[in-house]
């Protein structure tokens, strides 16, 4: 059962505010198709998008499609991942996924929250970025390390995995906002409600956020 704190403000309230600071929320990734995003959000673990952003502008040239990540050469594409980090392990992961898209699903991403958290190393929040931006679909709100931490802070949830809080979240917010409140709840935690000191002063949510741990 979703447990939500005492001092939770209004949902209702927190969306409004959300459209209001964020209108045209969405995740700040790069991509074409569906495959490119899905490698951007691999890439962009512990990395910057803007960062990522940079790499896969030429990635996205040299390999153009699922196909094209799976059969690369290994070590080249490590080179080519470098300036995300940890870019031997997110070679691997890209490739692995690759190959799963080539295997089971002719080289495209799936649609079905199902399919891809079957897919190797991919979590619902990777699943999420992925089905909520490419095409809209309500499949579950996304948790990422902002998410992570502003909704806790907004006594939205008491819980500190991703998965638990997001079943929190989902369990309040209307099914019909849950594409936009996951990018929009990133954008005020990577502009606002920042991991260090945090500017309540000049935030949306201020008169009605119980600042947990703040
Ligand atoms: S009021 Fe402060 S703690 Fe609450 S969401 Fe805004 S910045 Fe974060």
């Amino acid at each position: 059962m979703a447990r939500s704190a005492a001092a939770a403000p209004d949902i209702h309230e927190v969306v409004a505010r959300l459209h209001q600071a964020h209108p045209d929320a969405r995740y700040e990734l790069d991509w074409e198709t569906p495959v490119q995003l899905l490698v951007a959000t691999i890439l962009a673990a512990q990395c910057t998008d803007e960062r990522v952003n940079r790499v896969t502008k030429t990635l996205f040239v040299t390999y153009p499609d699922a196909r094209a990540f799976a059969e690369a050469d290994r070590a080249e594409l490590e080179e080519a991942l470098k300036p995300t980090g940890f870019f031997r392990q997110k070679a691997k992961t890209v490739q692995e996924v690759c190959q799963a898209l080539v295997d089971r699903h002719g080289g495209e991403v799936p649609n079905t929250m199902e399919a891809m958290v079957r897919l190797p190393g991919i979590g619902r929040k990777s699943a999420n970025v992925v089905l909520n931006t490419a095409w809209d679909l309500p499949t579950g709100i996304i948790v990422d390390t902002h998410v992570n931490r502003v909704a806790p802070r907004m006594g939205l949830s008491r819980e500190t995995k991703g998965d638990a809080i997001e079943r929190d979240l989902m369990a309040v917010v209307p099914r019909s906002e849950w594409t936009f409140f996951g990018p929009a709840m990133v954008l005020l935690g990577r502009y606002t409600c920042t991991a260090r000191a945090p500017k309540c002063d000049g935030c949306v949510m201020a008169d009605i956020c119980p600042k947990v741990g703040v």
